[in-house]
């Protein structure tokens, strides 16, 4: 049997048709399969990759860190090194309610910790979310998901959620001194890149002010200068309550976490104790990959370059068949008429070696979220690619 069969016989599936390429080795903005075709990597595992692939410093920390020890003991009952320095170094980056970091090993568990602890934090049930809005496959995060065929296959779910639409003033008077926080995308990703709207952010952060609901930002996929700011809530002016990390965060391996002032994530000590525990939250090597990877994004000033790459692409991409390109720095979305002119896009590109795909939400759009890094030349190439596609529909 190939390797292909055997993956698709033992390897438990989420697609009736999977992409099924086999990648073996990826460097950079590059991947490459088992025959030794190349293939720009437009996607970075989803914004995982924000600093390329198997970045020198990450590999090096990885490498020091499993000199010393891998796992240990469950998280938060032992100082382990790697997680005290990466939650310094995120800290100090961050505005200063933003200084206790609760770690978890993907980005739904962030989500689901977030949800806990603003429910303890405020003694409220209520908790509102945003249509298109994508938190992670947990129940919980699930529960919050903006879209009902995700969900109605799953349900029941939690009770008390309350979806209001992202971007209208309007619904936000639907939050009240019954919310206990709101969830939002600080820009809604597998919507297809829908930015916030001018000042609906501030207006979402004074109505939950004015409540005393939380506001959770999601930043999953938009944070770790992805959207052109090292946090994409700074080009918005506003400081969420609780901060929601992952993909990015472990430079390449699993990690998430949410973070919080130390009052608020306090109240997850006590009544009752171990409010919330996880086994592989904050993993060590995880952690001293992650840290590397943030060092470098910061020491080699990849953030200032974003918007030139994001307009480097934009100039290129023009042609008949493109709707129109949403872009929030290096998080973008080319959208064109339908799911099956987007596909065909898709499996073209990826035969000529330029790998894409599409967002959840937002089926009929191409997804363009590279490495930060990624060369000049490579955009160059991997647009007239996909012109010489779009010419051939
Ligand atoms: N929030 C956002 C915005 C995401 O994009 C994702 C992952 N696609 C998640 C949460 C969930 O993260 P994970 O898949 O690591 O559980």
């Amino acid at each position: 049997m190939t390797n292909r069969e055997l993956f698709l016989r033992h390897v438990g599936q989420t697609s009736e048709a999977p992409l099924a390429l086999n990648i073996t080795r990826a460097e950079g903005s590059l991947m490459w399969d088992a025959e030794g075709k190349e293939y720009i990597d437009l996607i970075a595992g989803i914004s995982v990759c924000n600093m390329g692939h198997r970045h020198p410093a990450v590999l090096n920390a990885i490498r020091k860190q499993i000199d010393q020890y891998l796992h240990i003991m469950v998280y938060g009952e032992l100082v382990e090194n790697p997680q005290v320095a990466y939650a310094k170094a995120l800290t100090d980056r961050l505005p200063v309610s933003l200084n206790s970091v609760f770690y978890t090993a993907s980005g739904s568990e962030a989500t689901e910790g977030a949800m806990k602890l603003a429910k303890r934090y405020t003694g409220r049930t209520q908790i509102v979310s945003f249509r298109d809005s994508y938190h992670g496959s947990t129940q919980g995060a699930l529960s919050i998901m903006g879209s009902e065929y995700w969900q109605q296959a799953f349900r029941p779910l939690l009770p008390d959620i309350l979806q209001l639409r992202y971007n209208s003033f309007e619904d936000l008077a639907l939050i009240t001194d019954q919310t206990a926080c709101v969830v939002a995308e600080t820009v809604q990703a597998e919507a297809g890149v829908n930015p916030p709207a001018n000042g609906w952010l501030t207006a979402l952060r004074k109505r939950c002010s004015e409540t005393g609901a939380l506001l959770v930002l999601d930043e999953i996929q938009c944070g770790f200068g992805r959207c052109g700011t090292l946090w994409a809530f700074e080009q918005y002016d506003v400081v969420p309550d609780i901060l929601l990390l992952g993909k990015a965060l472990g430079a390449g391996m699993p990690l998430g976490a949410f973070v919080s002032d130390k009052k608020i994530m306090d109240t997850l000590t006590h009544n009752p104790v171990l409010g919330h525990i996880n086994t592989f939250g904050g993993h060590p090597v995880s952690c001293a990959a992650g840290l590397a990877g943030f060092e470098a994004l910061l020491r080699e000033s990849v953030v200032p370059a974003v918007h030139e790459k994001a307009s480097l692409f934009r100039s290129l991409l023009s042609h008949p068949l493109i709707r129109e390109v949403h872009s929030a720095g290096l998080m973008m979305a080319v959208h064109f008429d339908s799911f099956d002119t987007n596909k065909k896009i898709i499996d073209k590109l990826i035969e000529r070696g330029v790998f894409t795909d599409w967002f959840l939400f937002a089926p009929h759009a191409l997804r363009i979220a590279p490495p930060l890094q990624i060369p000049d030349d490579m955009i160059r190439r991997s647009c007239e690619t996909i012109l010489s596609v779009l010419n051939e529909l």
